[in-house]
Parts: structure tokens; sequence; C-alpha cells
């Protein structure tokens, strides 16, 4: 058989769209699974990935990315080297095993739907990659943490955490299941590739890799830097259908699910990429602040990206969006430290005295705000309430008993004949 060059078979296997005699446009694109948002079929044919690679190239990559990172675990597994990481960083990744593997799978099943209800055929092919991309992202994130179980038991929270109802990942399935496995075609393409893989899935894995090398954890890295390499590539889904949206007068649509959908991921890369990087990173190894990191990646590159295709900053960007990256992950943090056993992880503090100069250079006014106060519970665990007891708590506020608060009716209320419902029901 003649060896065709790529270029004389590329287009044609990859772009191959048909117009439609024997059924409806809509019983082959139902709009829940794929809503058109208005724009005529052959509108879409005109779809185009930036990114293109042919079925052999594709095969050829991965299986020497699965082959480079499996042979780094396999040396890694054998060594201390997990044993001698940071207690601080082994939080950080037990967290990210917990939040993402599983999603990484789910993201399979957003990308297979586009892969079947993509309204162009480039689309669906580029799409099946990605599906194929996010199974190998589920499976290498499940077996590295497998490999870990023996050092530290809660590695298995990374098959185990989207199946509880522990509040992270309550709220991790929630915004999963809304942007990948309940979400239509091009909605999906707008929000999950574009949104949330192209603005925070490079933030939680270009930063967390940056800081894996620092740290030595060389394993980690090489995970997350293969992974980052798929990413790169089937996120560019989102562009070419923001461009038709909006080319065909639907701005209004991309608009509307980037600003939805750019919030709720920042409410949570804010969970798990800000305290990783300002609190659980070993302060000798942090090169920049979350804030800068949003600063130079979100606020900067993201919004020329949006700006590119003719959309607007998001309605609550300057209002809402840029304070909270001075205090919300803050307050996460105190919040999570104070509720640590509700957490699969060990939130480390990360206030030591150098520590909290960091984090006021980083945060002009961190001091004041998160770092001043000596709260009730401060004071009893730093020993100036004696004794730590509830009786020496009320008496250190200068509660004598008769002094403190009792029912104002001495519980009179409770004495009165029980209502007769059954009665009332007739
Ligand atoms: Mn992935
Ligand atoms: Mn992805």
């Amino acid at each position: 058989m003649p060896r065709l060059a790529r270029s004389e078979w590329y287009d044609l296997t990859r772009d191959m769209n048909w117009s439609l005699s024997y059924v409806k446009e809509e019983e082959v694109w139902p709009a829940e699974l794929s809503n058109g948002f208005g724009l005529p079929a052959e509108a879409w044919w005109v779809w185009d990935e930036p990114y293109k690679v042919t079925y052999p190239e594709y095969v050829h990559n991965q299986y020497g990315k699965d082959a480079g990172v499996y042979a780094v675990n396999a040396v890694i597994g054998r060594s201390k080297v997990y044993e001698q990481l940071d207690p601080g960083w082994k939080s950080a990744i037990i967290a990210h095993y917990g939040v993402i593997a599983i999603p990484e799978y789910l993201a399979s099943l957003a990308e297979s739907r586009m892969g079947r209800f993509g309204r162009a055929a480039a689309w669906r092919n580029m799409a099946t990659f990605g599906t194929l991309d996010e199974m190998r992202h589920g499976q290498i994130q499940t077996y590295f943490p497998y490999g870990l179980l023996a050092k530290e038991p809660r590695a298995d929270w990374a098959h185990k955490a989207l199946h509880t109802n522990e509040w992270g990942a309550l709220a991790a399935r929630s915004l999963f299941d809304d942007m990948f496995t309940a979400n239509d075609a091009v909605s999906t393409a707008v929000q999950l590739t574009f949104t949330f893989e192209t603005g925070f899935t490079n933030l939680q894995f270009l930063g967390m890799a940056a800081d894996a090398m620092k740290v030595g954890d060389v394993d980690f890295g090489a995970l997350i830097s293969s992974i980052q390499t798929d990413e790169a590539r089937h996120s560019q889904q989102g562009e070419p259908t923001i461009k038709l949206l909006v080319e065909h007068g639907r701005k209004d649509v991309a608009q509307q699910l980037v600003d939805h959908m750019f919030w709720r991921s920042w409410r949570l890369f804010a969970l798990l990429t800000g305290l990783s990087m300002d609190y659980y990173t070993p302060l000798e190894h942090r090169g920049h602040s979350f804030k800068e990191f949003m600063r130079e990646w979100i606020c900067k590159q993201f919004l020329d990206q949006f700006r590119d295709f003719g959309l607007e900053k998001p309605w609550y960007w300057d209002e809402h969006f840029l304070p909270e990256l001075d205090w919300y992950h803050h307050a996460l943090q105190l919040g999570i430290w104070y509720w640590r056993p509700t957490v699969w992880w060990n939130p480390d503090a990360g206030v030591a005295p150098e520590e909290r100069e960091w984090l006021e250079e980083k945060y002009p006014g961190w001091h004041d705000t998160f770092g001043g106060h000596w709260d009730v519970i401060d004071r009893f665990l730093g020993g100036q309430i004696q004794p730590p007891t509830m009786e020496g708590a009320l008496a250190w506020m200068g509660l004598s008993p008769d002094e403190m608060g009792r029912d104002a009716t001495d519980y009179a209320w409770a004495q009165a004949a029980p209502h007769d419902r059954s009665a009332a029901r007739g």
C-alpha cells in the first residue's frame, strides 16, 4: 500500500461533515446534550481546532509519556523520597489526589459527550483524543497514590473522596457534576475546556509542578507535568466554540457561560491551590504567592484571551473577584485548620514567625486581619486561661455562678401540657 503524506489525508479524515436526510437535526443533537444556541447546523462546520494531531501521532506521544512517568514512579516508589518530604507538602498532594483524581475520570464523560454530540466532525475527533486523555489522567492519579498506601493510608482518598459526603468532596462533586457530567456539549466546551482548563487547571498544574520540583517531589512533578501536556491540547476546544458563538451573534451565551463557571471554579481553586501555595509548601521553596500566580495567570493572561474573543471581563471582576485575592483563601485556611478533623489531610497552620513575615510581605495587612487578634480559642490553647476547663473559662470571663445566664422562665414552657395534634387533624 502506498504511504500517503499526512497532508494528503489529514483533513479528509478529521473533518468530514454531512447533511442529514433520514433524521432531524434535533434527533441527532438534542438540546439537552448539545445546545446549538440557534446557530444553523452548517455554521458549526468551520469549527477548527488550533492544535492538530493524527491518531498514530497521538498513540506514539501518549505511549512515550506514560512510559516515562511510570518509570519515574517505579524508581521513586522503591526509595525513601516520600518519607523525606515536608509534612505540609504531603498534605498538599493528598488533598490534590482526593479532589482531582476521580474528577479527571468524570472529565472523560464530558469529553466523550463532545466526542458524540460536538457539532462538527473536527471537534468530535479532537474530543475523542480528549476522552482518552482524561481516562489516562484518572488512571494515573489513582495508580500513583495507590503506590503510597503503605506509607500513607489516606492516599486511598484519591478514590474514596468523591464517593463520600465530606464537605470539600460535596463542593467538588457539585461543581464537577454541573460542569462535566450534566452539561451539554457546547456549554462543556466553553465551561470545562476554556474556563476551567485554560484558566484554572493551568494554575493548579503549572504552579504545583514548579513547587514539586523545588521541594524534591520528582514523582508528583513528573506526573502533573505529563498530564498538563494533554490538557494544553484538548483545552483548545473552547476557543473555536466561543469564536463561532460570537460570530453568530451569541456573545451573550458565551459570556454568561464563562461568567458562571469562572466564579465557581475560582472558589474551588482558592481552596485547593491557595492553601497549598501559601501555607502548605515549605517557606524556603515557595516561589510566587498564590495572589501573584493568580495575577499573572488569570488576571493577565486569561483576561487577554477573553478580550481576544470580544468577551468582557465577568461583571463581578473588579468589585468582588479582585478583592477576594487578598482574603478569601486566608479565611478558608483559618476555617480548615480549626476544623481539621473534617478533612482527609493534615492542614499545616503555616504561621511560624518567619512564615507570618512572608505572608505580611505578600499580603500587606495580613497580620492585622488574620494574625493580630487573639480570640478565645487562641487564649485557651495558648495557656492564658487556667485551669483550661469550662469552669476556668467562665471564671476568666468574670462570670460567677450567680451571674451566668439561665433560661428566662426556668423552663416553664417545657412543663406545659403537650398540644394534642391528633385532635387538630380531626
Ligand atoms: Mn485531565
Ligand atoms: Mn482535561
